[in-house]
C-alpha cells in the first residue's frame, strides 16, 4: 500500500484531525481532534480504514509493511509515554478498539489491558503498588483476548460463558461470593486456570509476547467488521460494507485503581429531551465496561461536584463539556476516565438522540451559534420525525404489557404510533363503535377500498397479509393512522368473529393494542397519549405559542425550506387530509386517488350501476348520478388547497373491486336489490369481471379507454368544480393525470377527452381556467418511450409502486412471503416497495426523466408512489432532477427534511430553474387564510 497506514495522536505530534473520519474512522478522527485542541487524551495511534478495505480485498491479508509499521508505532508510543511493552517496572498497556466512519456502538470488538503478561503484571503491581489491581487487569485481559481473538465463547444461548464458569469454580473453591472478594492470590490462580482453559479449547498457549498480542488483536478487530451483528447493523443503517473500520491503539489509563479513580459516560446535553443540562453517569473505582455492563448502579454526573476527592475533576469536566460543543458543533457523547484524580478523555462522538431532542438541540445550538444550520439539517434522521407526530404508549403500561407476556405477534411497522382499543373485523362495526366514542382497532386479513370507512373510524389498522405498499399500509400512512401490516402469525376468522394467535383468542370487542413503530401486536389494553405536534397542527387544540415542541419543529422545518430545491406535494383525496398536509408544509396535491371517493356515502350504488350497466345510455345515466358527488369532492379539495396545484388522477383500480365477490352472497343480494336485478345476474357480472391478475388487468387508463364516459364524467367534475371555486374567488390549478400509460396513443385518447370536456365547461360557464394534462409513468414501457409520451404529456409523475411491481415482476401485495429472505440473502439491500431500487427501477426513472425532457425541456416531473416519503428515495429523486416529491400528509415533514439534506449533499442536482420557479410561485399561495372544511 502506497498510503500512510498509521496516524499518531499525542503530545509530540498529531497527524489526524476531526475532518478525517473516512480515513481514521469517527473515533480516530475525534481522538486526534481532541488531542489537537489540548484536551487530555492518552496518546495512541490509528490504523486507517484503508488498511481494513485492503485486508478484505486481498482475501483477509494485511499489506506487507503493516507489521514493521506497527512495530515503529509502538516504539513511538513507548517514547511518548515513557513506558515499555512487557516491562517489569513500568509496562505499557494499550486498548485496541474498532472505529468506523459512522459509529456502530457495540457491534465490533474491543480489547483492553493489552501488553500484560506474567512479567508485566508484576511490573504493573510494582508501579501501582496494587497487586490485586494488576492481577485483576491481567485476568480481564486474558478473558477478553480469549473471547475476541481466540474465539472462546459459549456455543449456544443456554450455555454459560466459559470464562465465567471458571471464575465461578474458583469462587466456589475459595468460598467467596463476589468478584470483589477475590484477593490478588486468588486472581493469580484464576489467571492460571484461564490459561489452562485456553490451551484446552484451542490447543494453543496464550501469547506472552505483547507484539504478538497486538497483531492478534488488530486482526480480530478487522475481522469483527464482518461479524453478523456488524453486518446487520450496517444493513439497517445503510452503512456501506466498503467503508471498513479503523483500529485505534491507545495507551491505557485506569479508573479502577482506587477511590480517586472513576470512569464514566456523559452527554453534553440531555439526549432524550434536548435540555441544556450536563447528562451522564460515572462509577468510582471501575473500568468502562462496568458502566456499560450495568453490574453496579452508576451515580449521576452532577453528584461528582460534591465528591471531595473527585470534585476538581468534575470542574474540569464542566469545562470539557463546553469545549467539546464549541469544537465539534454538536452534542457530544463522550467517555472519560479519572486516574488518580487526573481526567482523561477516551472518546467523543455526536450523541444519538430522540426526535424531540434533535429539534430542540438543533434549534438551541443554531441560535447559540454553536451549530451551523447546515449541520442542523444534515444531522437529523428524517424518518425519526415520525416520533413527534404519533400517539405513544404510556411507557409504564407498555413495559408492563411486555413483562406480562402479552405480545402476540410482530408484523410490518406500516404506520407508526400506538393504538389501543376494541378489536373489530368489519368497517361497519368500526364505524358503529367509534360513533359511540370507543377506540377501535380494525383487524382484517387484508384491506380493500371497501374498508376505507372503517379505517377512517379506527384508531389503528392491523392486517394479517400485505406489505409496506399494500392498501392498508398506504392508506394508513396517508391518513396518519397507526398500522401493523402483514402480521402473519395472526389468524382472523370473519365468520366466527375471532382473531387467534399463539393460543390467545380475541372476540370482537376484546381489547387489542398495536405499535405501528415496531410492528408489535399485544392483547389487552395499553394506555396511549396524543403527540403535542398533532394537537397544534391537526387538532388545533393547542396554540403554537403554547407548544415548545412545535416551535422547535417549526424552526427546523423552515430551515429545511431554505435549503431544499425539491417541491413538496401530498397524496390526499379529502379536504381534511389536504389541510393537514398543508399545515405540515405541502405545496399542493401530487396524487388525488379518485377511486376512494366512490365509496363515500351511498354513491357506491351508482358506481355499481355504472359498472353493471348493459347499455351506454344506462351507464351514462349512472355516471350522471355520480357527477355531482365527484364535483363536490373536487370543490372541497380546491377550497382546501386555496390556489395550490391539484394533481387529480383518473379512475385506476380494476372495476371488480367495487363489487361484492362470490364469497359475499349477502353483498350480492344487496346489490341485486339496489339495482332491481337478480342475484344470479349480479353473480354472473361479477364473474365476468373476474381477473386472475387484476393488478395487470383492466385498470388504469385501460378503463377510460374502453369506457370513455368515465373519463368524461371525471374531467367534467374536475372542471365544473374548478369553475365553481373560481367564481368564489379562490384560485384553482387542476392537473389531470392519466394512470398506467405505456403507449403514447393511450394518453392521446384520454387527453383528447379531457381537452374536449374542458372546452365544453369553459363555454357553458363562460369562465376560463388554466389546467394541464399529464401522465403517470408506472410501467417500464412508459419510461422507455418517455420521449414520445412527453409529446402529449405536460407533466410526468412516477408511480413507483406500480413501476416497481412491473419492473421487478414482483407483486406489490404478494411479495411479503419472500422479500425478507431476499434481504437476508443480500439479493436486495432494502424492500424495493419502500425504498427505490436505484439500480433497476431508478434507472428506468432516469431514462424517463432524460427522454421526457429531451422532448420537453421544461417538463415538470414528480413522484407519487410510496417512495415519495422515503428519505433515501427522496435523495434519489433530487439526484435525478425531479421537481417534486409527493407523499402522504403525515410524511411531509420527513420528506421536507430529507429534501434539504439531499440538496446539501448534492448541490449540483437541483431541478431546472424554469420549473422551480413554478413551484416557488405556488409556495406563495400557502400564506393565505385558513380554509373551511367541505
Ligand atoms: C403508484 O403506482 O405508484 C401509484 C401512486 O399508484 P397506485 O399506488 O394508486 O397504484
Ligand atoms: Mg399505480
Amino acid at each position: 500500500m502506497a498510503n500512510k497506514l498509521i496516524y499518531f495522536f499525542g503530545k509530540s505530534k498529531t497527524d489526524g484531525s476531526g475532518d478525517m473520519k473516512s480515513l481514521l474512522g469517527g473515533k480516530g478522527a475525534n481522538l486526534a481532534q481532541m488531542t489537537k485542541i489540548g484536551l487530555p487524551v492518552p496518546s495512541g495511534f490509528t490504523i486507517t480504514t484503508e488498511v481494513c478495505v485492503n485486508y478484505y480485498k486481498n482475501g483477509r491479508k494485511y499489506p506487507a509493511e503493516l507489521s514493521s509499521e506497527l512495530e515503529k508505532a509502538v516504539k513511538w508510543l513507548e517514547k511518548e509515554t515513557g513506558k515499555k511493552f512487557g516491562d517489569v517496572k513500568n509496562p505499557l498497556l494499550v486498548s485496541v478498539r474498532s472505529g468506523a466512519r459512522d459509529s456502530m456502538p457495540g457491534m465490533m470488538d474491543t480489547i483492553l489491558n493489552l501488553g500484560l503478561n506474567d512479567a508485566a503484571t508484576e511490573g504493573l503491581a510494582a508501579a501501582t503498588k496494587n497487586p490485586r489491581f494488576a492481577w485483576d487487569s491481567y485476568r480481564r485481559f486474558i478473558q477478553m483476548y480469549g473471547d475476541v481473538v481466540m474465539g472462546i465463547q459459549k456455543k449456544n444461548e443456554n450455555d454459560h460463558e466459559p470464562f465465567e464458569e471458571v471464575m465461578d469454580g474458583l469462587k466456589r473453591d475459595v468460598k467467596v461470593k463476589e468478584d470483589t472478594d477475590l484477593t490478588a492470590e486468588h486472581l493469580q490462580e484464576l489467571v492460571k486456570r484461564y490459561k489452562k482453559l485456553i490451551k484446552e479449547w484451542t490447543g494453543k498457549a496464550f501469547p506472552n509476547e505483547p507484539m504478538k498480542q497486538l497483531e492478534g488483536a488488530v486482526q480480530a478487530v478487522f475481522g469483527s467488521w464482518m461479524n453478523e451483528r456488524a453486518i446487520l447493523y450496517r444493513q439497517k443503517y445503510r452503512i456501506p460494507d466498503e467503508w471498513g473500520t479503523a483500529v485505534n491503539i491507545q495507551s491505557m489509563v485506569f479508573g479502577n485503581m482506587g477511590d480517586d479513580c472513576a470512569t464514566g459516560v456523559a452527554f453534553t446535553r440531555d439526549p432524550a429531551n434536548g435540555e441544556n443540562v450536563f447528562y451522564g453517569e460515572y462509577l468510582v473505582n471501575a473500568q468502562g465496561e462496568d458502566v456499560v455492563a450495568g453490574v453496579r448502579t452508576p451515580l449521576k454526573i452532577s453528584d461528582m461536584a460534591k465528591d471531595k476527592i473527585l470534585g476538581p475533576a468534575y470542574k474540569e469536566l464542566v469545562d470539557v463539556r463546553k469545549i467539546l460543543e464549541r469544537n465539534f458543533g454538536d452534542v457530544q457523547d463522550f467517555e472519560f476516565t479519572i486516574e488518580n484524580k487526573t481526567l482523561y478523555m477516551l472518546q467523543t462522538r455526536n450523541g444519538k438522540r430522540t426526535a424531540l431532542a434533535y429539534v430542540k438541540i438543533a434549534h438551541d445550538m443554531v441560535k447559540e451559534k454553536l451549530m451551523t444550520p447546515e449541520h442542523a439539517i444534515k444531522s437529523g434522521d428524517p424518518e425519526a420525525l415520525n416520533q413527534l407526530l404519533q400517539p405513544i404508549f404510556d411507557i409504564k403500561a407498555y413495559d408492563k404489557a411486555k413483562k406480562d407476556g402479552r405480545l402476540m405477534a410482530i408484523g410490518l411497522p406500516a404506520g407508526p404510533g400506538a393504538a389501543s382499543g376494541a378489536v373489530v373485523f368489519t368497517a361497519g362495526k368500526a364505524e358503529e363503535l367509534a360513533a359511540k366514542g370507543q377506540n377501535v382497532v380494525l383487524a382484517r386479513i387484508e384491506t380493500s377500498p371497501e374498508d376505507l370507512r372503517g379505517m377512517i373510524a379506527a384508531d389503528g389498522i392491523l392486517t394479517a397479509r400485505g406489505g409496506v405498499s399494500s392498501h392498508a399500509a398506504l392508506v394508513a400512512r396517508q391518513m396518519g393512522k397507526v398500522c401493523v401490516a402483514g402480521a402473519g402469525d395472526i389468524e382472523i376468522d370473519y365468520h366466527k368473529g375471532v382473531l387467534k394467535c399463539k393460543g390467545v383468542t380475541l372476540k370482537e370487542g376484546d381489547a387489542i393494542s398495536i405499535n405501528g413503530t415496531t410492528g408489535e401486536v399485544f392483547h389487552g389494553k395499553i394506555d396511549t397519549a396524543d403527540s403535542e405536534l398533532k394537537q397544534v397542527l391537526v387538532g388545533k387544540t393547542l396554540k403554537p405559542k403554547d407548544s415548545k415542541v412545535f416551535q422547535y419543529y417549526d424552526f427546523m422545518m423552515k430551515l429545511a425550506d431554505k435549503y431544499r430545491t425539491l417541491g413538496l406535494r401530498t397524496n390526499a383525496d379529502q379536504p381534511d387530509q389536504v389541510l393537514n398536509a398543508v399545515a405540515f408544509g405541502a405545496e399542493g396535491i401530487g396524487l388525488c386517488r379518485t377511486e376512494h371517493m366512490f365509496f363515500e356515502g351511498d354513491r357506491i350504488i351508482a358506481v355499481r350501476q355504472m359498472i353493471l350497466a348493459k347499455t351506454e345510455d344506462a351507464r351514462k345515466s349512472a355516471l350522471a348520478k355520480l357527477l355531482p358527488y365527484q364535483q363536490k369532492d373536487f370543490e372541497g379539495i380546491f377550497r382546501a388547497l386555496d390556489g395550490l396545484p391539484a394533481c387529480v388522477r383518473l379512475l385506476d383500480p380494476p372495476l371488480h373491486e367495487f363489487l361484492p365477490q362470490s364469497d359475499n352472497k349477502k353483498g350480492q343480494e344487496e346489490v341485486a336489490k339496489q339495482l332491481g336485478t337478480t342475484v344470479a345476474e349480479v353473480a354472473k357480472m361479477v364473474n365476468e369481471l373476474h381477473e386472475f391478475n387484476p393488478m395487470l388487468g383492466f385498470r388504469g387508463c385501460r378503463l377510460g379507454i374502453i369506457r370513455p364516459e368515465i373519463t368524461e364524467m371525471q374531467a367534467r367534475a374536475i372542471f365544473q368544480a374548478a369553475v365553481t371555486v373560481l367564481k368564489e374567488g379562490t384560485k384553482v390549478k387542476p392537473e389531470v393525470m392519466v394512470p398506467l400509460v405505456g403507449f403514447k396513443r393511450e394518453l392521446d385518447l384520454q387527453v383528447e377527452i379531457v381537452h374536449r370536456v374542458a372546452a365544453e365547461v369553459m363555454k357553458a360557464s363562460g369562465k376560463k381556467f388554466a389546467y394541464s394534462v399529464g401522465t403517470m409513468i408506472e410501467v417500464p414501457r412508459g419510461a422507455i418511450t418517455a420521449d414520445e409520451i412527453a409529446e402529449s404529456a405536460e407533466f410526468f409523475s412516477f408511480g413507483t409502486n406500480d413501476l416497481t411491481q412491473t419492473a421487478l415482476g414482483m407483486s406489490r401485495d404478494d411479495s411479503g412471503s419472500f422479500l425478507p429472505a431476499y434481504q437476508g440473502l443480500d439479493i436486495i439491500k432494502a424492500n424495493p416497495f419502500a425504498s427505490i431500487d436505484r439500480g433497476g427501477v431508478g434507472q428506468l426513472m432516469k431514462i424517463g426523466v432524460e427522454k421526457g425532457r429531451s422532448t420537453r425541456s421544461d417538463l415538470k416531473i414528480g413522484i407519487c408512489g410510496e417512495h415519495g416519503g422515503d428519505p433515501n428515495s427522496v435523495e434519489f429523486c433530487h439526484m435525478i432532477g425531479l421537481n417534486y416529491v409527493s407523499c402522504s400528509p403525515f410524511r411531509v415533514p420527513i420528506a421536507r427534511l430529507a429534501a434539504a439534506q439531499a440538496a446539501l449533499r448534492h448541490p449540483a442536482n437541483a431541478p431546472s430553474a424554469k420549473v422551480v420557479k413554478d413551484t416557488k410561485a405556488a409556495k406563495g399561495a400557502t400564506k393565505s387564510k385558513t380554509v373551511s372544511k367541505r
